[in-house]
């Protein structure tokens, strides 16, 4: 069944708010209970004992399942439950961006994003094409002629992504995986977590719809943050340790006041871009920059939906205190579902 039939069949009046319970499920839990919905959270084989801790993120129900795929077998009773699914990040890698976009659940954002988002090539087509600044990417590791990030495609969180200064050094390595060469930018890393309304009015206007900046972070990331300490790369070396960039957790900061415009400007040709080309990137997303020292953006990677660098602002940020007190991400989000409800609007906001 299409997603708007469905849709059309829920009790709106008892719409439940749902998502795998990992990733940003706390705060979206937390978020939609603030705005009166029920919640339900889907755990896999048994109820995760770490929620009776935090009493206000503990969703009504939990709905148990054997494995992320099962999901889309029991679309039809959490129809039954007026579902609408919050996609994090965890999700979508669990679930896979072809599963995703099969799944019979009406679900928050745009799922047209989705092959623009998973395909790195697509990716940097529409980043581009949206005027921001990337960094340079290499065809061939023989090309290589400053220091490059390596990446790989299904490695999540940096796992396994090396830095390289010549070619010798790619070969040390030598990956056997698909990757991508990329030029590495020296800088301080920020992540910029916005919101995109297609139904609010108000604030930073777009063609259609505003923009929200909610909050910025920067990602603590296993070993690379703390491996200096035990000396130079060719120490590290002989000890056999190798730089990595496993994500382990986010810290809260702010960029210095006169780059806001720049972020917003890029936000907006993003999303303006966004919706020439799939209909726009509904809800949270995160740009994932380095600021150079002659304070340019670097952009490296978009995420299309929350990330879990909005978990440290639970109760807001300094940016998002400043739309509406102790407004978090997960909260933005019931927000959306409220006003798109009241408005009659919500076939606009969920695919
Ligand atoms: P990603 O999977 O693209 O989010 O990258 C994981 C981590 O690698 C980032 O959080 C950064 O710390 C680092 N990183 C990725 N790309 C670059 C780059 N081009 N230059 C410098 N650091 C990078």
């Amino acid at each position: 069944m299409a997603i708007k039939e469905i849709l059309q069949s829920y009790n709106k009046t008892k719409i439940t708010i749902a998502t795998i319970c990992s990733h940003t499920s706390l705060q979206i839990f937390h978020g939609a209970k603030k705005e009166g919905f029920r919640t339900l959270g889907i755990a896999i084989e048994k109820t995760p004992k770490f929620y009776s801790a935090f009493p206000n993120a503990m969703p009504n129900e939990f709905f148990i399942i054997k494995d992320y795929k099962e999901i889309l077998k029991v679309a039809k009773e959490l129809q039954k439950k007026n579902v609408i699914i919050i996609p994090h990040g965890s999700f979508v890698e669990y679930l896979g961006g072809e599963n995703l976009l099969k799944m019979d659940l009406p679900t928050f954002g745009n799922r047209n994003v989705i092959p623009w988002e998973v395909n790195r090539k697509k990716q940097r087509e529409w980043l581009l094409s949206a005027g921001l600044d990337m960094p340079k990417e290499f065809s061939s590791p023989k090309e290589i002629n400053c220091p490059v990030m390596v990446k790989f495609h299904g490695a999540k969180g940096g796992k396994g992504y090396f830095i390289a200064k010549n070619y010798d050094e790619f070969l040390e390595v030598n990956p056997k995986e698909i990757y991508t060469i990329q030029e590495y930018i020296t800088g301080t890393r920020y992540y910029i977590n916005f919101f995109y309304s297609p139904i609010k009015n108000s604030g930073y206007k777009l063609s259609k719809g505003s923009l929200e900046l909610l909050s910025i972070d920067r990602r603590d990331e296993a070993n690379i943050d703390e491996v200096y300490k035990l000396g130079s790369k060719e120490e590290l070396k002989k000890l056999g340790i190798l730089p990595s960039f496993v994500v382990t957790g986010n810290v809260s900061v702010v960029l210095r006041e006169s780059l806001l415009p720049k972020a917003f400007e890029m936000a907006e040709n993003v999303v303006e871009k966004s919706l020439e080309l799939c209909g726009g990137i509904i809800g949270p997303f995160c740009l994932e920059t380095v600021v150079t020292d002659e304070l340019k953006f670097k952009v490296f990677e978009i995420s299309a939906r929350i990330v879990a660098g909005t978990n440290p602002f639970i109760f807001g940020s300094p940016y998002s205190d400043l739309i509406e007190e102790k407004l978090s991400t997960g909260r933005r989000i019931a927000k959306e579902i409220k006003l798109a409800r009241k408005l009659g609007r919500l076939v606009e906001i969920i695919s």
